[in-house]
């Protein structure tokens, strides 16, 4: 009997949280709804508002909390009653003053602009069909990530969609027969939680922004619903987006911004645990390693459990496939391996290596992209093949390989391998790493453009002198197969199929839709650009060759051909690769204005992918020995 009583005691131990409560907030039944937040252990008083509406009116009730033990930490109350429909708000005391309301840090469902919680019972949010939606089962090493945003997407009339600039606009067929034809299998959505830039009460006029300002970590976007007011909608129409993608095969990717907060004031952070959830510099100052005003503490414990509870209910309640962490160099390595330890091994996890500003926190603990290989499952972004494409960062105008500058050779062949150890690579020649930081090649993304900067089409025309519509197109083309014929996972941003423009501006977070949209008429502009990319794509996802998944095979399976100046190019060897079909593979890519040679072993091959034509079927066939590349363009060869 004592034993017994033992084994419960430690069972119990083992189950019960300890002193924190990993996820605070509202618990919602018919009968009587539980509320709980957590403080710092210096607060006096917790006062609980219930309202009928998420903006303005009077509370219909005011409760104050009870402190579940005395100099504790953890605050509850429990409203008898159906509240379902309701909206709350916290408000907590510290040295005599109250701080402000707030929806806290745990609200699962918010009102307009994400100023209040409401009860929602959460089980009537599910669209028809939920409980059967799966994640469609993709390896990494398989994946093609598209990054888009929402209102770029669909916003403008040459797109044709009903639910413009909406979560919705994702389940329309137009939407998804384009994805599909494109062939991109994980869908990277920008910042689709709550964020502060998009007034939600004014929706019927334009407003854009990214929304790297977040206010509500774990409720979606209200600007991106067709009813902000209604907290169920956004969860629901966040569901049916989730559940289209999933049934077309594709995965959907959430853009996390858990290194700042929009600003510090007014934060749930703030509002209900000063001080505790934001790093400070020695002078007292608030350290600002996101370039935003301030950063988060991943170090700190509550902080991490915040961000892998909130990353880990976003697996569980909408089924997401993956997250791309912003400035993930703000966060500290231990968090990172401690939120890949607590979400099943298929969900993809990758970031941006670095910081905008330097972080109160020892550069050797953070998250940066010098430190993958401590991060076995994470992968960073990577600027060395990105920058060797269409130039450095801290300029709109310097070309790079695309604009036919020497000595990127060895920045495009770091990329092409996958950032891992590559006896083919000179890495003292590589722009940025001077050495390889992924342990396997899934831990790196590889890109020519995204959202930041300028987009492909705009560097090209900014960075290349008298560039004409010829050129921009070859060199496009050029660039997004170096990208898919990298061992790393590659990565296009929404829009480069149709080649897309920005009117130059190279940071969009704020402009209107005219520079920001996508002009879907482009796709009669332009038709051969999407052609390449979708049959680049397909033959890329058809051939394991370009996608081996593991460092050991990219290193006994592909070498770097001799070339000059402005010229790269590898053999695979395909007869290693299981799976593949086809024997030697020769990739070239040349940015002269004039044609090139490279040479290859004596037979006869078959072309597929030559002068701005791809086609994995075969375009003609060729023999061996001095096998020419046509000016300003990628050639791939197989036998
Ligand atoms: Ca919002």
């Amino acid at each position: 009997m004592k034993r017994f009583t033992l084994l419960v005691a430690i069972i119990m131990a083992l189950l019960v949280p300890q002193s924190t409560n990993a996820r605070t907030g509202v618990t919602y039944s018919p009968g009587a709804s539980g509320f709980s937040i957590e403080t710092n252990s210096d607060a006096q008083q917790v006062k609980l508002r219930i309202y009928k509406d998420g903006l303005g009116g009077k509370p219909v009730k005011t409760v104050n909390m009870k402190r579940e033990q005395a100099g504790g930490t953890l605050w509850q109350a429990t409203v008898k009653g159906d509240l379902k429909g309701k909206f709350y708000t916290f408000d907590v005391k510290y040295g005599g003053k109250f701080r402000g309301e707030c929806a806290g840090i745990w609200a699962t469902a918010v009102g307009v602009n994400g100023k209040r919680g409401a009860i929602v019972d959460m089980t009537e949010t599910d669209p028809q069909g939920w409980k059967a939606d799966v994640r469609p089962n993709i390896p990494a090493k398989d994946l093609v990530l598209y990054e888009m945003h929402h209102r770029d997407f669909s916003i403008d009339e040459s797109g044709g969609f009903t639910y413009k600039g909406k979560f919705l606009a994702l389940t329309e067929p137009r939407a998804i027969n384009h994805l599909k034809t494109l062939g991109v299998n994980a869908v990277h959505i920008l910042p689709s939680f709550d964020y502060a830039s998009v007034d939600e009460t004014r929706l019927n006029e334009p407003q854009y922004n990214w929304g790297y300002d977040p206010v509500n970590y774990n409720v979606p976007e209200g600007g991106y619903s067709t009813d902000p007011y209604k907290p169920e909608v956004r969860i629901n129409e966040f569901k049916q987006m989730v559940q289209a993608l999933h049934k077309a095969g594709i995965k959907v990717i959430l853009d996390v911004v858990y290194n700042h907060t929009w600003n510090i004031d007014g934060s749930n952070f703030q509002l209900t645990r000063p001080d505790y959830f934001y790093r400070k510099n020695a002078d007292g100052s608030y350290s600002n390693g996101s370039g935003c005003g301030n950063e988060t503490a991943s170090e700190r414990e509550g902080m991490r459990q915040y961000m892998v509870e909130s990353v880990k209910y976003w697996v569980d309640e909408y089924h997401i496939d993956g997250f791309r962490f912003d400035l993930m160099g703000v966060h500290d390595i231990e968090t990172m391996n401690a939120i890949r330890n607590a979400v099943p091994q298929d969900i993809f996890i990758y970031g941006e290596g670095w910081s905008a500003g330097n972080c109160a926190y020892p550069g050797d603990k953070l998250a940066m992209k010098a430190h993958i290989q401590q991060m076995p499952g994470i992968a960073a972004f990577s600027d060395c093949i990105r920058d060797g494409l269409r130039g450095p960062w801290d300029s709109n105008s310097k070309a790079a390989f695309l604009g036919g500058v020497k000595g990127y050779e060895e920045s495009l062949k770091f990329g092409i391998v996958g950032a891992i150890q590559h006896p083919g690579v000179d890495y003292s020649k590589v722009n940025y790493s001077k050495a390889p930081y992924a342990t396997e090649p899934t831990q790196m993304i590889a890109y020519v453009s995204c959202h930041d900067d300028m987009c492909l089409v705009d560097r090209l025309k900014a960075s290349v002198k008298g560039i004409t519509t010829d050129e921009l197109i070859r060199l496009d083309l050029l660039a997004q197969t170096v990208v898919m014929t990298s061992q790393g996972v590659p990565f296009m941003l929404s829009g480069e199929e149709m080649l897309r423009d920005k009117k130059g501006v190279h940071n969009s977070y704020e402009s209107p839709d005219s520079i920001n949209h996508l002009d879907w008429d482009n796709m009669e502009r332009y038709p051969q650009v999407m052609e390449y990319y979708k049959n680049l794509i397909a033959m890329r996802k058809a051939h394991p060759a370009f996608h081996m998944g593991s460092a050991d095979m990219v290193r006994r399976n592909l070498d770097f051909l001799p070339t000059e100046n402005c010229l790269v190019a590898f053999h695979i060897n395909g007869k290693n690769v299981p799976g593949e079909q086809w024997n030697d593979i020769y990739v070239a890519f040349n940015t002269h204005k004039r044609a090139r040679s490279i040479e290859v072993p004596e037979g006869t091959y078959t072309v597929v992918c030559r002068n701005i034509k791809c086609d994995q079927a075969g375009l003609t066939t060729i023999k061996g020995g001095k096998v020419t590349i046509p000016a300003q363009s990628a050639l791939i060869i197989h036998n």
